[in-house]
């Protein structure tokens, strides 16, 4: 595609690299193909490219975003499963986050859209807020007729009730062997789904020290700051991004990590292009990148690093029909897919293919809050080719994708991490007793 950015214009490092990756683009359209707003609208600037060009617009004429062009970016998943089509390797990812920040910049969004988007800001990147809301909303939901539409949505999706935790919160879970553990990881523990599915990152950490890996939690990380950077607040995001970047690097440098462990696919999709963020940064830009090297998805890890001990099961015991679904930012974003599938059929049990795997269920952080008609109609067809397969029960990688199915049928979700802790010895989730 050819580009007409000024010297001046080019001075700046993100048109810098936006201007290389509009290079890339030879317009062919493939990517339109795979991506799930366009199949639903048909509409040429609801599909990547004409996203791509609406942001080149804007960015090579110094042009305001207006409401046009917002409403077609704000449309985008960012599920990037464009990217696992196109043939030429345009990082659209990197262009659409640039997009969004010069949306945040440039448009002033109508009151209401904004209040709504502060709203999601404040209380889903903090857990505290969160529970707080989550509290509350208890007495808001009879009320909520009174509330727009939109937000009565919000309200009636936050839980009233939240589990209780089984393990302490500690900043060091020692390995089962303490003094001779053989690796050292930080874990991710995220800011909502500590809160609503604190079962996931107690599978994680039951798992890693029962094969002798030492697991920190360093003060201080809570969001990964996925959440302001796709709503395109850079400037909250990036906070959060640099705090989370010296407190693990001292870690690193202290006393040692050999990963960094995401059991939550978008917030590791985000870690892992942290380098990429601050990479004109003179004082982040190497710390940024460690932390990117460092970050690995919990199922990457554990196909990669972990000789897992699997428990020898009775010829006789029962075998489940599992359905995985691959999150996007997980098989998109971070071209993870098969390794988790790998762990669950070590397990010896069926591993069902979803048909359209490759298309988002319509979680996509706060996409079925802000665009939840698109989202329900994304959900409702994900449903149905998940029930064609006629599981026993779901896996996947992603918290928002397990709330978001969790929405359209009764069949139980699990956590893949879950479901691997069960078969090396730790209990049977709570999800599965009936089944
Ligand atoms: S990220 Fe997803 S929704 Fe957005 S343009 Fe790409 S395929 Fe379409
Ligand atoms: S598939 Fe890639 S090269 Fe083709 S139009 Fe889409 S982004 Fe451009």
């Amino acid at each position: 595609m050819e580009t007409n950015f000024s010297k001046e214009q080019l001075k700046d490092i993100d048109n810098k690299s936006s201007e290389k990756i509009f290079r890339k683009c030879v317009h062919c359209g493939f990517c339109n193909a795979t991506c799930p707003t366009y199949q639903l609208l048909g509409d040429e600037l609801d599909g990547p490219r004409g996203r791509i060009y609406l942001i080149k617009d804007m960015l090579e004429n110094n042009k305001p975003a207006n409401e046009k062009i917002v409403k077609h970016i704000d449309r985008c998943l960012s599920c990037y499963s464009c990217m696992t089509t196109c043939p030429s390797g345009v990082n659209y990812m990197h262009l659409i986050d640039h997009g969004r920040s010069h949306i945040e910049k440039t448009y002033k969004r109508p009151f209401r859209d904004r209040l709504i988007r502060s709203f999601l800001s404040i209380t889903l990147s903090k857990s505290i807020y969160f529970r707080i809301v989550g509290n509350l909303s208890k007495f808001i939901k009879p009320l909520s007729f009174f509330l727009p539409n939109k937000l009565k949505e919000m309200i009636n999706l936050m839980p009233v009730t939240f589990p209780s935790k089984q393990l302490p919160k500690k900043e060091i879970y020692p390995a089962k062997n303490k003094k001779k553990p053989v690796a050292r990881v930080a874990l991710l523990t995220g800011c909502v789904q500590k809160v609503i599915s604190p079962q996931i990152n107690e599978a994680t950490i039951r798992l890693l020290n029962r094969h002798n890996i030492e697991v920190v939690v360093p003060k201080g990380v809570d969001c990964c700051g996925s959440l302001n950077h796709h709503l395109g607040k850079s400037n909250l995001a990036n906070k959060t991004f640099r705090k989370n970047i010296s407190i693990w690097y001292e870690e690193y440098l202290k006393n040692g990590l050999d990963a960094i462990i995401s059991n939550t696919s978008g917030c590791g999709t985000t870690l892992k292009d942290y380098g990429f963020i601050f990479r004109s940064d003179t004082d982040l830009k190497k710390k940024a990148k460690k932390i990117s090297e460092l970050t690995k998805d919990i199922t990457e890890y554990l196909d990669d690093k972990v000789k897992l001990n699997f428990i020898p099961k009775n010829i006789n015991e029962k075998k489940y029909r599992i359905a995985y679904h691959s999150a996007c930012s997980m098989q998109h974003g971070q071209k993870v897919h098969k390794e988790p599938v790998d762990l669950i059929k070590k397990t010896g049990n069926e591993v069902l293919e979803i048909e359209d795997g490759h298309l988002c269920c319509g979680s996509a952080g706060t996409y079925n809050l802000l665009q939840s008609s698109i989202a329900k109609r994304l959900l409702k067809n994900k449903i149905e080719n998940i029930e064609k397969t006629n599981p026993q029960f779901i896996s996947t990688g992603n918290i928002g994708c397990i709330t978001q199915i969790a929405q359209g049928t009764n069949i139980p979700i699990l956590h893949t991490v879950e479901i691997i802790d069960w078969y090396t010895g730790g209990p049977k989730p709570k999800a599965l007793k009936n089944i």
